[in-house]
């Protein structure tokens, strides 16, 4: 019998997202389940987005959350590399075979004529696709084209009729018609894949046998379904997990909810209750405690136990459940775990230059620097008073700031400060005025150290989710203006 596989393959794009945690987990425990092995792929063939920083905080908020992987980019293992940017020319040899079976061809069309496709399908109200131009072209004028370099793309054909039929462990048949596959692009111009030729590729070659991914996919399974076909190799079996939702039902976003692992971690939730609160996204325990541990949770597993309607991600019940695991610390466990969150001199030694000019005895630090150690900091709003500006105007400028911060990238000093300057003068104001409410957001006081080196310091996750609730305070962000305020945000430099 093989041995069962599984993996979790995250794009290194962002912050570590709390879904990429939960579909880990689910994959863990099915793999720990049947005695099998979990590991970790690292799919960058995002060149643009995807960053080495990011790759690393994947790893950190997995390992601190206890997911571990048995092979990966950073243990290394016997099916390697496990970066998808080191494996070119692996993908570039398959994408030659399906050339040479007939199964994809070379596209040499210009993104214009696309575009101008497009266009006429939308106009003609089709769904817009491929329409096949460079499918027919001959052998040589393709010889002759690649030989003179010109840029090309490989595309897969698709059929254009009849049903796909994918198997998911938990729909059973899932019918896709083909009508809706495009003929997607598997080798770009840069001669990099896309996601489809390598990760049909990389879960062949790594002996992967069950898939559990997010329910996202789904609609794209058939041309998943299809490269494995073409390549005459068996499919893994694949399993669509629900997608978690804010507790309005939409899909998880930051928008409405942190999604960031590392927030969590800041927030200073326990790493066990964590793991158990996204062991109760849509599974349950045969006896519905809500209580578990990993351990427990592996005993008990049961993919069918996974229920289709939406789980909802809700801080107040992850909150409860972190009480719960709180209070059944040993004392001595407690305050290991607090020490080693924020009370260590690490972080202290990060907060004294700014607090030692400004207090006369160490029992004054507490009042003037408590906010590096809260979560949220729950200001008065009026606090938000501006001299020049009308509460609308105060809520728009700290909301572009909340989203020019969310993009930012590196975490420092003069950065953060790029970033409110940018927004200010946008407005046609100054730094110093945003900064009476940038000081509010972030201290929740009128008085302390200096706001920017303490958002530099209590980091992007707890400066975002100040500033968020701040501007919720003060009223938040309709739909209409959201609209309006975001062709703003594109505006600014
Ligand atoms: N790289 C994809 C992601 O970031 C992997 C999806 C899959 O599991 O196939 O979600």
């Amino acid at each position: 019998m093989t041995t069962v596989r599984t993996r979790i393959a995250p794009s290194p794009t962002g912050d570590p997202h709390v879904g990429t945690a939960y579909i880990a987990l689910f994959n863990l425990c099915f793999a720990r389940q049947h005695g099998g092995e979990f590991i970790l792929r690292i799919e960058d063939t995002d060149q643009l987005r995807s960053t080495r920083e990011s790759e690393q905080q994947i790893y950190d908020a997995l390992r601190w959350l206890g997911i571990e992987w048995s092979e990966g980019p950073d243990v290394g293992g016997p099916h390697g590399p496990y970066r998808q940017s080191e494996r070119g020319h692996i993908y570039q040899k398959y994408s030659a075979e399906l050339v040479g079976k007939g199964h994809a061809f070379h596209c040499f069309c210009s993104a214009e004529r696309l575009d101008k496709v497009r266009a006429e399908q939308m106009e003609a109200k089709q769904t817009p696709r491929y329409d096949g131009h460079c499918m027919s072209l001959a052998d040589a004028e393709v010889q002759q084209r690649l030989a003179a370099g010109e840029p090309n793309v490989v595309r897969m054909k698709v059929p254009s009729e009849g049903v796909c039929v994918v198997p998911d462990m938990l729909r059973g048949e899932v019918e896709i018609p083909w009508d809706r596959m495009d003929m997607q692009v598997l080798m770009k111009t840069d001669g990099l894949p896309t996601y489809f030729l390598a990760n049909v590729v990389d879960d062949h070659l790594m002996g992967i046998t069950h898939v559990l991914r997010g329910e996202e996919w789904l609609p794209s399974a058939p041309k998943l379904i299809l490269l494995y076909e073409y390549f005459g190799w068996d499919k893994p079996q694949l399993c669509y997990m629900p997608l978690l939702r804010n507790p309005d039902k939409s899909k998880l976003s930051k928008r409405k909810n942190p999604t960031s692992i590392t927030f969590y971690e800041r927030m200073g939730y326990l790493p066990q209750a964590m793991l158990n609160y996204l062991g109760r996204m849509g599974w349950s325990m045969p006896d519905e405690r809500e209580k578990f541990s990993l351990d427990e949770m592996v005993e008990h597993f049961d993919i069918q136990r996974v229920s289709l309607g939406g789980p909802i991600f809700d801080l107040e019940k992850l909150s409860w459940l972190n009480g719960q695991w709180m209070r059944e610390l040993s004392v001595e466990e407690f305050a290991a775990g607090a020490q080693k969150w924020a009370f260590n001199s690490d972080y202290l030694m990060r907060i004294a230059p700014h607090v030692q000019g400004r207090v006369e005895t160490f029992s004054q630090i507490a009042p003037l620097a408590g906010f590096f150690f809260a979560g949220g900091v729950n200001p008065d709003a009026k606090l938000f008073a501006h001299k020049k500006l009308a509460p609308d105007q105060v809520r728009q400028l700290m909301q572009l700031i909340l989203w020019k911060l969310e993009a930012l990238r590196q975490w420092e000093k003069d950065r953060i400060t790029g970033c409110i300057q940018a927004v200010a003068e946008h407005l046609q104001l100054k730094l110093r005025d945003a900064m009476p409410l940038m000081f509010a957001a972030i201290t929740g006081q009128a008085s302390s150290v200096s706001v920017l080196d303490a958002m530099e310091i209590i980091g992007p996750d707890l400066t975002r989710f100040r500033l968020r609730q701040a501007v919720e305070l003060l009223g938040g962000v309709s739909k209409k203006e959201n609209k309006e305020w975001e062709k703003l945000l594109a505006a600014i430099a």
